[in-house]
């Protein structure tokens, strides 16, 4: 499945650790894109690029002035578009239903997943498809993101897993720490 994020309301500095926080959710569970709204933020895109770069993974990043033109472009190209929000439909209902299986079933299947900063436009609500709550709780984008992608990959990002690409690894143990270069 080809996985794209798009962050809304990014304000600075307010939320230059949790956006880089929730892009480093989106490369670690495989997505490949991450568009970002709100102000423009070049040590952000830095940073992600920089961890890519290291780590691996085919994480592109970018800016974008306008979230609808996002939405629509991704429509039109096929990908399903899903909102968190903690007053959407229960995550699992929403990733159980047959409207959202039929869409999501096949490798090639495509999904754009939306997160908000600040208070989410109410026509982001009307433009997804679904609008999906982990719990119907307010908690972070961060957290409601790495549960989301989660159950989206069926756990697979869960086993050890290293990118092709990685410039350094790590060697899994038991007790302390031991990191490979690649
Ligand atoms: N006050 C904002 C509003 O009215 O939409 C929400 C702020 S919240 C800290 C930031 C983002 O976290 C939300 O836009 C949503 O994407 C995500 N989020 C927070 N709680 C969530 C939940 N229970 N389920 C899914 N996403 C959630």
């Amino acid at each position: 499945m080809e996985i794209s994020i798009l962050r809304l309301g990014h304000r600075l500095p307010r939320d230059e650790r949790i956006t880089t926080h929730v892009a480093l959710v989106s490369r670690a569970f495989g997505a490949t894109e991450f568009i970002y709204c709100g102000q423009h933020d070049s040590s952000l895109e830095k940073s992600v690029s920089s961890i890519v770069d290291n780590w691996g993974g085919s994480l592109s990043v970018r800016h974008e002035k306008s979230y609808s033109k996002v939405i629509n472009e991704h429509k039109k190209n096929g990908f399903v578009v899903c909102h968190l929000t903690m007053y959407g439909l229960p995550v699992l209902k929403v990733l159980g239903s047959e409207s959202c299986v039929s869409r999501l079933k096949t490798r090639d299947s495509k999904l754009l997943v939306i997160v908000g900063a600040e208070q989410v436009p109410s026509d982001v609500y009307q433009l997804s498809d679904f609008n999906a709550a982990v719990t119907n709780q307010p908690h972070s984008e961060v957290a409601a993101l790495g549960i989301f992608l989660n159950e989206v990959t069926q756990h697979r990002m869960l086993e050890e897993k290293d990118f092709a690409n990685a410039k350094i690894k790590i060697v899994p143990t038991e007790k302390g720490k031991n990191i490979e270069k690649l």
